[in-house]
């Protein structure tokens, strides 16, 4: 399999093939497709597979690029891992003339006003400065169509269930979620249960 046979847009290619990738990696293969279809995905993979330009692609295909909403919100469970998802989507959209933001803690409020107030497609960040960024109603939830959640399992551990629930609260109902987590914890499993549609479950 090729990225090419994936049914992919011809920018968000363009986008993969300048970052230089040339062949999908074995997440990415059976991960991208269920994903751009819009069904809700849980993929059981370490870091390291590929995991996420997989979620990456997934969320540039579905885009609706004509309006700057939020449409999709990426969380993570650290600044760091939240700012390197960023910057995978913007080079991975880079043609697509994605605007993404990421919101996270240490940094200031204010700013984050600033740029959520300019419009932006994709937020990615830490739950805690995003549900801030949610209660404070300067990121509107009201066109997210697609919820992820990297290294589910990392977060759950770091004590953030009550902030991610709370996310979901506030999130419209209909919408599509990925779970992207190493191993399955309870915790982890609650949410799935929960929030999650029949998910296609993905192990790598
Ligand atoms: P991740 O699991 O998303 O943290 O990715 C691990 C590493 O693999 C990163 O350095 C990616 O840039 C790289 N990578 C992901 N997908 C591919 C691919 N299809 N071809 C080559 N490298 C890749």
């Amino acid at each position: 399999e090729s990225f090419d046979s994936m049914g992919l847009q011809e920018n968000l290619l363009r986008g993969i093939y300048a970052y230089g990738f040339e062949k999908p990696s074995a997440i990415q293969q059976r991960g991208i497709v269920p994903f751009i279809r819009g069904l809700d995905v849980i993929q059981q993979a370490q870091s390291g597979t590929g995991k996420t330009a997989t979620f990456c692609s997934g969320i540039l295909q579905q885009l609706d690029y004509s309006v700057v909403d939020c449409q999709a919100l990426v969380l993570a469970p650290t600044r760091e891992l939240a700012q390197q998802i960023e910057k995978v989507m913007r080079a991975l959209g880079d043609y697509l003339g994605v605007k993404v933001h990421a919101c996270v803690g240490g940094t200031i409020v204010r700013e984050d006003q600033r740029i959520l107030s300019t419009g932006v497609h994709v937020v990615v960040g830490t739950p805690g400065r995003v549900f801030d960024m949610l209660r404070r109603q300067s990121l509107r939830p009201d066109r997210i169509k697609i919820f992820v959640l990297d290294e589910a399992d990392e977060m759950l551990s770091r004590g953030f269930k009550d902030q991610i629930y709370d996310i979901f609260q506030l999130l419209p109902p209909k919408i599509q979620v990925g779970l992207f987590s190493a191993t399955m914890p309870p915790e982890a499993l609650d949410i799935t249960r929960k929030f999650m549609n029949k998910p296609v479950r993905i192990l790598v």
